[in-house]
């Protein structure tokens, strides 16, 4: 009885030892991911392009601005 659990306690050591290497290295590969940018207009935060160039709202045509990630954040923010 004293063996197998034993033997449980160490199976168990060798999985938590184990897992944490598992979750770094998918950790890693989330992080690798192309960086996409995409770009908005700043009057039409709505209109979101991958490429940089001018608003085709009529009564726009402003230049494109890099939308960045933390908008969600600041979206956050305001609430
Ligand atoms: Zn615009």
């Amino acid at each position: 009885m004293l063996m197998a659990i034993a033997i449980l306690f160490s199976v168990a050591t060798v999985f938590a030892a184990h897992s944490p290497t598992a979750l770094s290295d998918t950790t890693k590969t989330k992080k690798v991911k192309p960086a996409k940018v995409l770009y908005t207009c700043p009057m039409h935060p709505d209109y979101v392009t991958d490429k940089p160039g001018k608003c085709p709202r009529p009564n726009c045509g402003m230049t494109l601005v890099v939308k960045k990630t933390t908008a969600k954040k600041t979206a956050a923010m305001k609430m």
